[in-house]
């Protein structure tokens, strides 16, 4: 068929071949090499036209042989099936008489000798029952090992059997037990039941019994109750008529609390003008103690002396140049603060103030010693403060200060200004500050607009004997600020007007007055204390041949003044009847704060170096005058010398007693007690 296939699509191309062939037109070409091929194709053409016809009959032969060959295959194809079913069949029928077979054995092994019998005759009957037999036998020889097997199983179970048949047993006779004890326990049960509900009854019987008895204590109490509860009636009734009684009273009370707070009323009442007049008392009695305590300060400036005089070395400074003139000529006592050594012209000369302060004491440690002095002005009390000494000494420092450092002026108006905060709740003060400075015996205003001006110092005209300075100027300060602004407005008035301020302030003294005015705002109480902080002029003497002129009327205005400040304070320590304050311009201006029950505290300023010893000596010793002034009453007069201005003037430094050793003579233990002794009489003028 391939074949008949391949052969028939070579047919089918070539005569596509030859349509083509056909189709192209003829074209004659004689001699062409192509004809000669042409007419050999057109050979081959019809022999292979002759080879398709005889392949194409040998095809059909072949198609109709193939025809046949599928019919006979379909037919066996048929056959085969029929022999398959008739087989199936067979073998359906041989499997259903093997299994009847089977059986029939099975049953015939139940009997097994006729089983043997029939085996025979069935051994006879047939070869394919032979067949079948073996096969049983095969069969049978499984079946019986089998049986073999179960009978194993068999005997087996019948061992377990056995065994659970003896478990049995003793489980049975473990149950007799148990039901024998069943039995027992139930008897038991019983017996114990019956005795309880004995017991029970027993119980109940004595309960019974019990409850009959205490019913009976009951009963008698309910009747011993009953027999109260008669008696507590009256009681009852008694309480409510207090009750009764109660509820009057209480309506009563408030009429009585009326009436006692009307008696309360009337004893605070009572009890605050008590209060009253015991405040009047004591205000009586505070007012009768302000006296008093001012009289005690009094009494107390009188014994301690009001004139207090002081020494502050300072230190050497680079003014005082080099060499043997700049040596240090002072020394201080280790253990009394009291006590100044000046060697002078090669001779010790000591002297005794209430206080030296050495060139290391700070401007606090000089304000600390004046502090009391500066207070007692708000109670009331005047207050002169100098400074005193040669120029250079030191005063101007100690009064005013630096601008870093201030000195007396300024510390003392500031506690001024916080004591007077202090005690703002009871009193109200007000504070003022004049300045002024006397210069050739002239008053002049340092806070004034015309600072040439010269003012006079009068009577006040009210007659109470007092001064006073019209046209002074007087600045009220409330803090430290407002001091500040007085100070620099005064220093540019002195600056404009002095053309060399330093010397002209060395020839004048200078005064700040401080007024402390206060009123008891509880009291009406009034108070005026004044503080006179006063820088003097210089105290160096000047030779009556080396001056001349001016500085010779300068000289002997200051030697003038200063004479007259030692005559009064002279006067006023001895208690003399006339005390010269007219003298000069100084102590007539502080008359009011130098007399009476004022304080006056001279700081005596020292130069300690070489050249100034001369001068050292003479304020020394003016220092020590003005302190001895003061002494045992009966020596008072007696003691004191006449202080005249020639004197201050020209007072030579002759008296040189006092040695160190004459301290030493002393009374031993006397301490500070005996310090006006000895050193101070031994340099009392003998005249
Ligand atoms: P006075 O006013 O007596 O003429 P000053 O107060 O002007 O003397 O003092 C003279 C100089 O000595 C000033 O330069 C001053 O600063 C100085 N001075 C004075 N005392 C002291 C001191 N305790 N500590 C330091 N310097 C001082
Ligand atoms: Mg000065």
């Amino acid at each position: 068929m391939v074949e008949n296939e391949q052969l028939r699509q070579e047919l089918r191309r070539c005569e596509g071949e030859l349509q083509e062939l056909r189709a192209q037109p003829l074209v004659p070409c004689e001699g062409c090499e192509h004809s000669q091929e042409s007419s050999q194709l057109r050979d081959k053409l019809s022999q292979l036209q002759l080879e398709v016809a005889e392949n194409k009959g040998m095809l059909s032969e072949l198609n109709l042989e193939v025809q046949q060959k599928t019919d006979r295959l379909a037919e066996v194809e048929l056959r085969l099936k029929d022999c398959l079913a008739e087989k199936a069949q067979e073998e359906e029928r041989l499997s259903r008489r093997l299994r009847d077979s089977n059986e029939t054995i099975a049953s015939l092994r139940a009997q097994t000798p006729p089983v043997k019998y029939v085996i025979k005759t069935v051994e006879v009957e047939s070869s394919k029952t032979k067949q079948a037999l073996s096969e049983s036998q095969t069969r049978n020889q499984h079946l019986q090992e089998q049986v073999a097997m179960q009978r194993q199983v068999l005997k087996e179970m019948e061992q377990q059997l056995q065994n659970s048949h003896q478990l049995t047993v003793q489980l049975r006779a473990q149950i007799a037990m148990y039901e024998a004890e069943l039995e027992r326990a139930h008897g038991q049960m019983l017996e114990e039941m019956q005795s309880l509900e004995e017991d029970k009854n027993r119980a109940i019987e004595e309960a019974f019994a019990r409850a009959q008895v205490e019913m009976k204590a009951v009963h008698e109490n309910l009747a011993g109750v009953r027999t109260n509860l008669l008696t507590l009636q009256p009681a009852l009734r008694t309480l409510t008529n207090d009750y009764n009684g109660l509820k009057r009273q209480v309506r009563g009370f408030p009429l009585l609390l009326q009436e006692a707070l009307r008696s309360v009323k009337a004893e605070i009442g009572q009890a605050i003008e008590e209060v009253n007049s015991n405040n009047q008392e004591l205000l009586r009695k505070y007012r009768r103690e302000l006296q008093l305590r001012k009289k005690c300060h009094n009494e107390l400036v009188r014994l301690k002396g009001n004139i207090r005089v002081i020494a502050r070395v300072r230190p050497v400074t680079k003014e005082d140049g080099e060499g043997p003139e700049a040596t240090n000529a002072v020394t201080f006592d280790p253990d009394d603060d009291s006590i100044i050594h000046l060697l002078h012209k090669g001779k010790p000369v000591s002297f005794e103030l209430d206080k030296v302060f050495s060139p290391w004491a700070s401007q606090q440690d000089v304000f600390q010693e004046v502090q009391a002095l500066i207070t007692s002005c708000i109670d009331g009390f005047n207050v002169c403060i100098f400074a005193y000494g040669q120029t250079g000494a030191g005063k101007t420092y100690t009064m005013e200060g630096t601008p870093e450092n201030p000195g007396i002026n300024q510390r003392a108006l500031q506690l001024l200004f916080s004591e007077v905060q202090e005690k703002a709740s009871d009193w109200q003060y007000t504070i003022t500050v004049s300045a002024a400075e006397i210069y050739n015996e002239v008053l002049r205003d340092l806070l004034g607009k015309e600072p040439q001006e010269k003012l006079e110092i009068r009577l006040c005209p009210d007659g109470s004997g007092q001064l006073y300075v019209p046209g002074l100027t007087e600045f009220q300060v409330q803090s430290v600020d407002d001091i500040n602004k007085v100070f620099e407005f005064g220093y540019n008035n002195r600056t404009t007007e002095f053309t060399n301020l330093n010397e002209h302030s060395s020839r004048s003294h200078a005064l700040l007055i401080v007024t402390v005015r206060g009123v008891d705002c509880s009291t009406g109480l009034r108070t005026t204390g004044k503080l006179n902080l006063v820088d003097l002029a210089g105290s160096e003497r000047v030779g009556k041949s080396g001056a001349e002129g001016n500085r010779l009327r300068e000289a002997q205005h200051i030697n003038r003044s200063l004479s007259a400040l030692g005559d009064v304070i002279a006067a006023l320590r001895s208690r003399q009847g006339h005390v010269p304050f007219r003298n000069s311009k100084l102590t007539y201006l502080l008359q009011d704060s130098l007399s009476g029950d004022s304080k006056t505290l001279m700081v005596v300023q020292v130069s300690p170096v070489e050249k100034n010893t001369s001068e050292t000596l003479y304020s020394l010793k003016f220092a020590e005058r003005v302190r001895s002034v003061e002494l045992g009453p009966g020596s008072r007069r007696t003691e004191l010398g006449s202080w005249s201005s020639q004197e201050h003037l020209e007072w030579e430094p002759a008296c040189q007693t006092p040695q160190p050793t004459a301290r030493a003579h002393s009374a031993p233990g006397s301490g500070t007690n005996s310090r006006p002794g000895s050193i101070r009489r031994k340099l009392q003028p003998s005249g």
